[in-house]
């Protein structure tokens, strides 16, 4: 099943459109009533993909990333693989949907892409103590683009401001959860130009053990997402390019780039 929410463009005279989940399927949606990760049931309510709008399929609580999860990407940065897992996060501000623009922040000369397999909870868990039941907790997977001020990352020494402006948290288009998370294609295309291509069978530290390894220090709750590392051939975006992050067995998740223009307040 691919879960998606969407918000439709027109509700009907008189209704203000909102925001729902459903099963995205070949031929459209199909609405739930109720939560991806609760108790939900189908409805008789289909709709288009152009009569709706995709958002990020989650809404979580947290966004926990880990860093240097692939050996020749911390490789590539001149980093040493980490002893333990590296665990930062970003804040769901940073949170944008499928075709939502990457806005280039004016505090940054080198922004770069992260395409990453993204984890999303499904279910409560704290201080898991097998890895083997970690899996249970997870309704799917999702593509997530980590995307990052570089020069911002070096100069700070911590990754909260690098890591954490608006739009730098593109995520979906849906939440696939019948896949095998021990070795799936992530890819990075930036204008149609391949940029990174990795397994997930190259990870340091696999999902199974991350969600485990996470739930003994904090509470993982549904709708709670996990960014899990990137493969090699991070690189720069500049404006007007086009970023997409796709996940075998999920789908392309594309996001334009745009500069911060001149001005411009958010409300
Ligand atoms: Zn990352």
């Amino acid at each position: 099943m691919k879960f998606c929410r969407f918000l439709p463009l027109s509700a009907g005279e008189g209704h203000t459109p909102a925001p729902a989940y459903g099963l995205l399927e070949d031929r459209g949606i199909r609405e739930i009533s109720g939560l991806p990760w609760g108790e939900c049931t189908e409805t008789s309510t289909n709709w288009a993909l152009n009569e709706v709008r995709l958002l990020a399929p989650c809404e979580p609580g947290k966004i926990l990333c880990i860093g240097r999860n692939y050996a020749a990407h911390a490789a590539e940065l001149g980093n040493p693989m980490p002893k333990e897992p590296m665990l930062f996060m970003k804040p769901s501000s940073s949170m944008i949907g499928p075709e939502e623009a990457i806005i280039l922040p004016e505090y940054s000369q080198r922004v770069e892409h992260e395409a990453e397999l993204g984890v999303v909870i499904g279910r409560k868990c704290a201080h898991l103590s097998d890895e083997e039941d970690a899996l249970a907790y997870v309704l799917g997977y999702t593509c997530m683009n980590d995307v990052t001020a570089r020069d911002l990352q070096r100069a700070d020494g911590q990754f909260t401001r690098a890591k954490g402006f608006d739009t730098f948290c593109p995520v979906g288009p849906c939440i696939a959860t019948q896949l095998d998370p021990r070795d799936i294609l992530v890819e990075c295309r930036v204008n149609g130009q391949l940029r990174q291509s990795g397994s997930t069978a190259l990870m340091a530290y696999p999902v199974a053990f991350l969600v485990r390894w996470i739930s003994r220090m904090m509470t993982l709750l549904p709708g709670d997402l996990i960014a899990t590392g990137t493969p090699a051939g991070v690189g720069p975006l500049s404006a007007d390019d086009t970023v997409e992050v796709s996940v075998a067995g999920v789908g392309v998740l594309r996001n334009a780039v745009q500069a911060r223009k001149a001005g411009f307040a958010a409300a």
